[in-house]
């Protein structure tokens, strides 16, 4: 390996070894920095967050946990002990303790009746291990159709979990809300081990209190999957899962800011099996350097500013609905009650529809504005669906407020009226290079 010199910015120090990624990572930053995300599950992490990343915890392997079972109550954690496969542990041991310490303390009511795990890769593997653990394959699972925003790991038929257990599907009302009434009834006929609640793409807040109340009666495990609105339950400005879940498990990339990871937090005595579905079950080594981003994430995350960050999320999403209502287009639950916002683009106003939502998501990019394409009830074909979805956690950590809203919402009607005419989206995208230059993120890694 070459010495570097460590006294240049961050990409000049990688392409001392390889300039052809520096150039990526550059050009990636640009992108960020002259373009709206208005995609729902991105966000900016914080400088802090990424330095973790980049840190010398990436080399270590931890197979195991920071903490030993009581052999007699397997409810019983001992944080005093070796649970590693590896020697070397001491540091790794303490990180971990305190991430699963600050998810305890960010998440539940009640920490001591609680256990956190923080080791899932990401999103999806958490929730194949929260299944694996409490289920055989062949029982029966509840959850959401993801042509109404489910997640693919909640049963769709192209993933694992749609090919391991007997999915029993269920769906929106008429009003575009979870139709609880639908739940009760399938609920009480199939008897399912579990109903996984939580969405991709819905707009309405979700009744975790009434989804407890079912799975009691039916006398299956609720396990609510909050990756989408996490930040906005622990900051009070949606309903909390706890205590109505059995399982809650989340992404820490999207409205946490944090990175690429996830967490799963369950009612104590469930810990022990979800903790060996996820290693030795389904992963190998834990990736301690993103379990040090995630503890940095959720020490922010615990913060008043955070609070205040969460709230303001919920305004601009609702600033931006009402004004692109106001133009034409056809909202998805004629509104929002959260961070997201889904439209019909092909059933909006006659000057707005368009032939689907691949074509209008790309023409949003070419004007500067990435959002993406995204299936509403009824589309059958996922590659040209008829929905675009936009939503404002990423715009709100860069400390927009709902006049920036409206402001994106006459470019998106704009670009969208012309979206034939690659002379005006040209302009756009300049306008909102420009305009960007006034919020840049002040914790850019790279400069
Ligand atoms: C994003 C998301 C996931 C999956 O996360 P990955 O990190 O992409 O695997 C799971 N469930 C829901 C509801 C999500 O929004």
């Amino acid at each position: 390996m070459t010495a570097h010199r460590l006294d240049l910015p961050f990409t000049d120090l990688i392409a001392q070894t390889d300039r052809e990624v520096s150039d990526l990572i550059q050009a990636e930053t640009t992108r960020q920095k002259t373009s709206i995300t208005l995609i729902p599950s991105e966000n900016y992490s914080s400088v802090a967050v990424q330095l973790a990343l980049a840190s010398v915890f990436t080399n270590k392997y931890s197979e195991g946990y920071p903490y030993l079972r009581s052999k007699d109550n397997p409810e019983e954690i001992d944080l005093t002990k070796n649970g590693r496969y590896y020697q070397g542990q001491p540091i790794t041991n303490e990180l971990e303790r305190l991430a699963i310490r600050r998810t305890l303390e960010l998440f539940t009511p009640n920490p001591d009746d609680y256990h956190a795990n923080v080791q899932a890769h990401s999103g999806s593997p958490a929730n194949l291990a929260v299944l694996s653990g409490l289920l055989e394959i062949g029982d029966t699972l509840m959850g959401l159709s993801l042509d109404y925003g489910g997640h693919l790991t909640h049963g769709h038929d192209v993933n694992m979990t749609g090919k391991m257990y007997n999915v029993v599907k269920y769906h929106l009302n008429d009003n575009y809300e979870i139709d609880y009434n639908e739940i009760e009834t399938k609920a009480l006929e199939h008897r399912p081990k579990a109903i996984i609640c939580g969405a991709t793409a819905y707009p309405r807040q979700i009744d975790f209190e009434r989804l407890g109340q079912i799975a009691k009666q039916s006398g299956a495990y609720l396990i609510a999957d909050i990756s989408h609105i996490a930040g906005l339950c622990t900051a009070g400005v949606h309903q909390h899962p706890f205590p109505h879940a059995d399982v809650v498990t989340s992404t820490t990339h999207k409205i946490l800011r944090g990175p690429r990871a996830a967490v799963i937090i369950c009612k104590k005595e469930l810990g022990k099996q979800i903790d060996k579905a996820l290693f030795p079950g389904l992963q190998g080594g834990p990736h301690m350097n993103n379990i040090a981003g995630l503890a940095i994430a959720f020490k922010e995350a615990m913060s008043p500013e955070y609070k205040e960050y969460a709230r303001q999320i919920v305004k601009n999403a609702r600033a931006l609905a009402d004004q692109l209502k106001l133009s034409g287009f056809k909202l998805m639950g004629d509104g929002t009650d959260n961070h997201l916002i889904l439209m019909d683009v092909v059933n909006s106003s006659p000057e707005l529809s368009v032939k689907h939502g691949a074509y209008l998501a790309t023409k949003l990019e070419e004007a500067g504005i990435v959002t993406n394409k995204n299936s509403i009830p009824g589309d059958d074909k996922p590659w040209y669906p008829s929905g675009i979805r936009m939503g404002t956690p990423a715009v709100t950590t860069l400390g927009m407020k709902e006049k920036e809203m409206v402001q994106i919402a006459s470019w998106i009607v704009e670009a969208t009226k012309h979206a034939e005419d690659s002379s005006r989206l040209a302009e756009i995208k300049n306008q909102v290079a420009n305009f960007m230059k006034d919020y840049q993120h002040p914790n850019y890694f790279i400069h």
